[in-house]
Formats: C-alpha cells, structure tokens, sequence
C-alpha cells in the first residue's frame, strides 16, 4: 500500500502560462482522487504568481527551485525568502543536484539557505543524492548522510516541521534509470535513522521523498516502501496526465 503524502513537481527551466494553467486545471478536477496527499508544484520564478494568482487552486502549493542565502542587496540575479513568501511560495527546494553541479552550490551555502528558508517560515526540501562514480565506488551512505549532516547543521529540532529531505541518487535524474525500490528503501532507511539521531524522535515525522525518474509505472512501488513518504519529480511532473498518475498512485 502506497502511504505517501507528498508529491513535488519540479518543472526546472521548463514551462509556461498554458501548462500553469492545464496543470491546475488538471488537479483541481481529479483531486478527490489524491485528498490525501499534498501537491506542491515549483515552476520557475516567471510562473509562480500564475500558479499563486491567476490560476490559484488551494489545495496545491507552490515551491521555489532555489533561493539566495541573502535577504536583500546587491546579488543580481537572485531572489530572496521574502520575494518569495510575497509571491505566495511554501516551498523551496534547496540543494538540487543540478545546483550543486552547474552552478557549484556548496554544503556551506546550501547550510545557509536551509537557515534562510526556514527563518522565514518557508519550508525547505533539501535534495541529497550520490553520483554514479560514488555509488559503483560504494561510498553512497558516506556522500549523502554527509550532505544532510553539512546541510542541516545548527538547525534547532523546533524547525524539524519544516524540512523535507529528498534523496535523488545524481545518476537517476532525468535518465530514465529509476534507482529500484529496495536501492531507494535502504537509502531511505538510512535517512530516517540519521534525523532521528539529528533531532530526536520528532525526526520519525520528517518526509523523506525519492525523486530519480519517477514514472506512472514505477510510482506506486516506490511510494509503498516504508521509509519513502512521497516524491520529488522531474520530467513526468511536465506531463497532465503522468504527473496526474503519479499523485494518484501516492494515496
Ligand atoms: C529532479 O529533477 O528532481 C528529478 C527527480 O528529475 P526526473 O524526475 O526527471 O529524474
């Protein structure tokens, strides 16, 4: 049995005002078929206000990709915490392996937009995952349990409420190869016992997502292990209808 409860799409640099506007259409009409689940979608900056606004639906909340660790100032290109509470954002995520590749996001500054984020009462998703050379070199528990443990560090158990932690193993993203459902449940397991050690028994609550190619046909496998609460997706989260299957296949 799937016991998921949220599902995140991440649209990247992809997208514009008909697909806001067919996504929500899309979830708004199924949504009796999801209730339980929670739906965030993060578009690109230029379309959170369709998704805030023009085509708002309540029951699906709206992320940010990234933020600035900055709360205002010269930093040219970026956009602050609360640029985006006032743009109607719940959600940042934090980390995404492609800000880590492409545009060298460290631990440190990924530390310090955890903080930003959750300071202001935003809830921040941060992404961890291993690469393939890590994984065949098995080093795939040291790599991500140092990331969260680097990123979370000086985070009080009070903001755990806030934080999602989504584990996207690096050579499952937009590759089409899906780490296995027993790959993704012993990371998982990991994770689980790591935020407990972080944070106490509170960490039992935390969402701990899988995101790598999550497909219509993979989802429900994935969402019904134990320690995965939901997904982080990509490419399928582009597609109505894929994007549609895999938040019914979390309830
Ligand atoms: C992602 O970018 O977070 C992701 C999981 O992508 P995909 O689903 O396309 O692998």
């Amino acid at each position: 049995m799937p016991n998921a409860s949220l599902v995140i799409a991440n649209w990247k640099m992809n997208g514009n005002k008909a697909l806001a506007k067919e996504m929500v259409t899309s979830l708004r009409d199924n949504h009796e078929q999801f209730q339980a689940v929670n739906v965030v979608v993060c578009p690109p900056f230029t379309l959170i206000s369709d998704l805030t606004r023009e085509c708002y639906y309540d029951d699906i909340a709206v992320g940010a990709q990234t933020v600035s660790e900055h709360e205002s100032g010269a930093y040219t290109g970026e956009v602050s915490t609360s640029q985006l509470k006032e743009a109607g954002v719940s959600y940042v995520l934090v980390g995404h392996s492609e800000r880590r590749q492409l545009f060298a996001e460290s631990d440190e500054q990924i530390n310090q937009k955890v903080k930003a984020t959750l300071s202001a009462n935003l809830k921040a998703v941060l992404c961890v995952g291993e690469n393939k050379s890590q994984r065949d070199a098995g080093e795939t528990w040291d790599v991500v349990s140092q990331q969260v443990k680097n990123a979370l560090q000086g985070i009080a158990p009070e903001s755990t409420g806030k934080i999602i932690v989504a584990y996207e193993p690096v050579w499952a993203i937009g590759t089409g190869e899906t780490a296995t459902p027993e790959q993704a449940q012993e990371v998982h397991e990991k994770l689980r016992a790591l935020v407990v050690e972080l944070f106490g028994e509170i960490g039992n609550k935390l969402p701990l997502l899988y995101g790598g190619s999550v497909k219509p046909g993979n989802a429900k496998e994935l969402f019904s292990q134990k320690d995965i609460d939901g997904g982080l997706i990509g490419g399928a989260s582009l597609k109505t209808d894929d994007f549609l299957s895999i938040c019914q296949a979390a309830q």
